[in-house]
């Protein structure tokens, strides 16, 4: 069709002319995410289909995250981290692994409370969805009215009862340090020491750990995340559904200041080389179909309000109500708590 050398040379560098700056603006979102949930999958697809940016992902856990971060230096690749829980989140903020971001649809969606401080240049994280620190019991021989508040996990009815995991587990020192900022250090000390005496062992394994030993009967009452118990709640094994079936489960504080909740939140990192990509990546895990992607593949609740919920066990469990504190100031005193671990001997 082409018949003159002359036009076939034309057209060759036309289309050389529009495959450079095609290569040179390849549009890639670097990630470390420390969340590894399947849903999560169709997550990082749909953004890639809406902007044409291509998404290469590292998946570790949060302490790989971080570790990678900081050996990589100037170096590393990351664009968006992704980590779990606000004690981890932060101590990556005073490390310096993150940048502040200034972006006015994160600021509309995602409420004051459940993103870093702003200190003038913008948040340094976000939350995106929100988890519960819930109270589990055996209703064969614990009273609810003895476990509804964090602070009767300390009553001496409690004695021998009590399990959790680690106190140094981001989970309990988030939990602890938001007692902090309610109870004070003294107050905070005193039921630390009143739960340690309460052990019905010594703390060990997991959230769902905690579930399970309230189930068998080696423990009398339990701490776990909101999300490992809707997980039971909607397993399809049965077994699973029996210790549901077995344990009674409180949102704690219900009468005064309200459950501790945490978040899973992301962050642009600090060496960032494509840092507009990642502030539209951490925007869109604010609009309404990532929000529902975290409600439904993770059992956790959205962190913009009014976000639809088409979890079943999310709405079994019902709503509540949550503390104000902010999740920063959770974050933030996490070297105390465990200061004061390390005195009542929380292992
Ligand atoms: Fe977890």
């Amino acid at each position: 069709m082409i018949r003159s050398p002359l036009s076939r040379l034309a057209l060759f560098a036309l289309a050389a002319a529009l495959a450079a700056p095609v290569l040179a603006q390849e549009k890639v979102l670097n990630i470390y995410s420390a969340r590894h949930y399947q849903t999560d999958e169709a997550l990082y697809g749909d953004f890639t289909k809406a902007t044409g940016i291509r998404i290469n992902r590292v998946d570790t856990d949060d302490a790989g995250v971080v570790n990678r971060l900081k050996s990589e230096g100037a170096a590393s690749p990351a664009d968006v981290v992704l980590l779990v829980d606000a004690a981890r989140l932060w101590r990556a903020e005073v490390d310096g692994l993150f940048q502040p971001v200034r972006s006015k649809v994160l600021e509309e969606r995602i409420p004051a409370q459940f993103r870093s401080r702003d200190e003038g240049q913008g948040s340094a994280w976000f939350g995106f969805s929100t988890r519960a620190r819930m109270i589990v019991y055996d209703k064969s021989r614990v009273k609810a009215s003895d476990v509804d508040q964090y602070e009767k996990l300390a009553l001496p009815v409690n004695k021998g009862l009590v399990c959790t995991r680690s106190g140094s587990h981001p989970y309990n020192l988030s939990l602890f340090g938001a007692m902090l900022e309610h109870l004070g250090p003294q107050k905070t000390e005193a039921w630390l020491q009143g739960v340690v005496a309460n052990m019905a062992r010594a703390p060990k394994g997991g959230d769902t750990d905690q579930i399970r030993a309230v189930a068998s009967g080696e423990c009398g009452v339990a701490l776990t995340n909101s999300y490992y118990f809707a997980r039971l709640m909607r397993s399809k094994k049965p077994e699973d559904r029996d210790l549901v079936e077995k344990v009674g489960v409180i949102f704690p504080n219900q009468a005064d200041r309200g459950t501790h909740v945490n978040v899973a939140g992301a962050a642009v990192a600090r060496h960032a080389k494509h840092r507009e990509a990642a502030v539209q990546f951490l925007e869109y895990l604010s609009g309404a179909q990532a929000q529902e992607y975290f409600a439904n593949g993770n059992n956790e609740w959205p962190v913009v309000p009014d976000t639809a919920l088409g979890n079943p066990a999310l709405k079994a469990l019902g709503s509540f109500k949550s503390e104000t504190v902010p999740i920063s100031v959770v974050g933030m005193n996490q070297t105390r708590v465990q200061q004061i671990l390390d005195r009542v001997g929380y292992k």
